[in-house]
């Protein structure tokens, strides 16, 4: 069964188009990346995801439920933003905590889904400092450490590695794969980068103007891709 299902899902902006009627299925403990150039939707398809935006028509379904008219907090997505959204006062132990405490969770439960996220994710050291202190790709680890303590059904990493230098993205780039192998969560990762999509995608969902034009494992994309568009964006024009 499908994790994630969009069907036939379309999203306007005051009247304008931006998705027209997207299709695509997402399997349980799939790694998949949206890829497309920038204004092309990959954003607004994880909103809508994540229900920080509703449909304009279509059904967005997680396992095996559609999901249009729950809240964000009940549809069990955790999404990692480009830009972090640290809370600078709190110490990155509260940061990790903060969304289990609005929950109403127990102590003792979210101290052990705190220090799990921390053992993953290597912030043990860390976790008594606040963001202030802490290097780019550290505060990179705890925006995806406050995502892991939710323990949700999918995860949502929208460019997460766009704020960060050469280096650091390739290290955090191998930190994510290796967490994805080691936890399994369907995850759902959007970026306009050709090398990310291909090294990180079990499958790549090619986009470009609010439409999937090819959805493939990367040898198949390279190898046959079904259009122009693919050929070229993959820089790898026919
Ligand atoms: P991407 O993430 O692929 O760069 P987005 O999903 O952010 O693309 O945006 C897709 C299109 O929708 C763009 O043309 C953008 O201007 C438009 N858009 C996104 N969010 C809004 C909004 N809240 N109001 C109006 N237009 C929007
Ligand atoms: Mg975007």
């Amino acid at each position: 069964m499908a994790k994630v299902e969009f069907r036939r899902v379309r999203k306007d902006f005051d009247g304008q188009v931006v998705i027209p009627a997207l299709d695509l299925r997402v399997q349980d403990g799939e790694f998949m990346v949206l890829l497309g150039p920038s204004g092309c939707g990959k954003s607004t398809l994880l909103r809508l995801l994540a229900g920080l935006e509703s449909v304009s028509a279509g059904e967005i379904v997680i396992d095996g439920r559609v999901v249009n008219d729950l809240s964000p907090q009940a549809r069990n997505v955790a999404m990692v933003f480009q830009n972090y959204a640290l809370y600078p006062h709190m110490r990155v132990r509260d940061n990790l905590a903060f969304p289990l405490r609005m929950r109403g969770m127990k102590r003792a439960e979210i101290e052990r889904r705190v220090r799990e996220a921390a053992g993953v994710l290597g912030l043990e050291a860390l976790l008594d400092r606040r963001p202030g202190e802490l290097s780019g790709g550290q505060r990179q680890r705890v925006a995806m450490g406050r995502a892991i303590v939710r323990e949700p059904a999918v995860f949502l990493m929208d460019e997460p590695l766009s704020n960060l230098d050469a280096r650091l993205r390739v290290q955090i780039r191998t930190e994510i794969a290796a967490l994805q192998k080691r936890l399994g969560t369907t995850t759902l990762y959007v970026t306009h980068d050709q090398v990310e999509a291909m090294t990180l995608g079990q499958r790549v969902a090619v986009m470009e103007a609010g439409r999937v034009q090819q959805v493939d494992d990367p040898l198949t994309l390279y190898r046959e891709p079904a259009n122009r568009f693919v050929a070229g964006f993959l820089g790898n024009p026919p």
